[in-house]
């Protein structure tokens, strides 16, 4: 059976059952860029209100290129993998400069946009410009693999080049049954990723529902559960951190995480990993030059970062004079202007606990 025999019922299928997403009523490439790039490790129903709430306060290239840093880390504040953001900044300066302001349509100036790959430019020009583009995120490798069989190890090279040829050949093959009024590369590509999401899911894929049941391989060899094969992942790591928020006179002591590293540009309390053994009261005493401290631990916070299990106890520490706090640099905020500042995603939460 040819691969491309998927392509009319999967149309049928998304023309019936897409959900309405907001990103999905508009074709501005910007519009769709910016919901592409959120949607990268972040769910959907996270991304909608932080679309929303961005496309108000930022809504063009031009906008987003002239916005001050502030703005736009506020904007992104919690949805994490901080340089997404940052990217997409240079890349709406560089398309102010270079292409007065539009976007570019060609898939040769999109990939040589900061933070955009193949699979973000095949989405811009499929979904916005309905050019046969081939998109292949985790949902389109899960459907394709299952329905072709391919149970050898998905993310190697060779494996992965297929998977793409695939998507290529098949996009391609819509629009070339594409009417008028239709935008077949835009809705092929979104049905086989909307399918991966919502009936061909990773664990207990609803195949009764599935549009392709009668021809998926891996439901005939009854290999559902093995395909896609994944290669055993690193060993997990545990980390913990000890954070400070030092209250004095009404104001908080926080510093702004230095270019270059992760999370850079957005303001945190200072934090530091340290070992199992480490005692809070002590590390205070040491590393912020105070002789006496009391601590009250505020919040525990454990937050996964790719193989990284963290955890962060998080202390108020009240001082009654103004601490020099040895070799650290950074700002004292007035406790309710803290809110006005980008924090980092566990430092937010620290934050709305102790304002609760
Ligand atoms: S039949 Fe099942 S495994 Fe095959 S594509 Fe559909 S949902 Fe996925």
């Amino acid at each position: 059976m040819s691969l491309r025999s998927i392509v009319a019922p999967l149309l049928k299928w998304f023309a019936e059952n897409a959900r309405d997403l907001p990103w999905r009523r508009t074709r501005d490439p910007y519009a769709i860029w910016v919901s592409e790039i959120m949607l990268q490790q972040t769910q959907v129903k996270t991304v909608i209100p932080y679309w929303e709430r961005w496309i108000k306060k930022l809504p063009d290239i031009t906008a987003l290129a002239d916005a001050k840093e502030e703005t736009v880390f506020k904007l992104w504040e919690g949805l994490g993998y901080y340089s997404r953001v940052r990217n997409m900044q240079k890349a709406a300066r560089l398309i102010r400069d270079l292409h007065k302001g539009r976007f570019p349509s060609g898939s040769q100036d999109i990939l040589k946009l900061p933070g955009v790959g193949r699979y973000t430019c095949g989405a811009v020009c499929s979904i916005a410009y309905n050019q046969p583009e081939p998109i292949v995120d985790g949902n389109v490798i899960r459907v394709i693999s299952r329905v072709a069989g391919i149970d050898e190890p998905i993310k190697s090279k060779p494996v992965m080049d297929r998977v793409w040829s695939y998507a290529n050949d098949l996009v391609k093959h819509a629009i070339a049954r594409q009417k008028p009024g239709q935008r077949n590369a835009s809705a092929f590509n979104q049905s086989m990723m909307e399918l991966g999401a919502m009936v061909c899911t990773p664990r207990n894929p609803i195949c009764s529902e599935c549009p392709l049941k009668g021809r998926c391989e891996a439901r005939k060899k009854n290999k559902i559960d093995y395909i896609p094969t994944l290669v055993k992942r690193a060993a997990v790591m545990k980390r913990r951190y000890i954070g400070f928020i030092i209250i004095w006179n009404g104001k908080v002591f926080v510093q702004r995480r230095l270019s270059g590293g992760v999370n850079a540009g957005f303001w945190e309390f200072p934090n530091w990993q340290v070992d199992a053994n480490v005692d809070p009261a002590d590390f205070a005493k040491g590393n912020l030059s105070l002789n006496q401290v009391h601590l009250e631990l505020l919040i525990v916070i454990n937050h996964s970062i790719t193989r990284y299990r963290n955890r962060l106890e998080m202390f108020i520490l009240r001082v009654s004079r103004k601490p020099c706090l040895g070799r650290l640099h950074g700002e004292w905020v007035p406790m309710a202007k803290i809110d006005k500042l980008p924090l980092t995603g566990a430092h937010r939460k620290a934050t709305k606990y102790l304002q609760d």
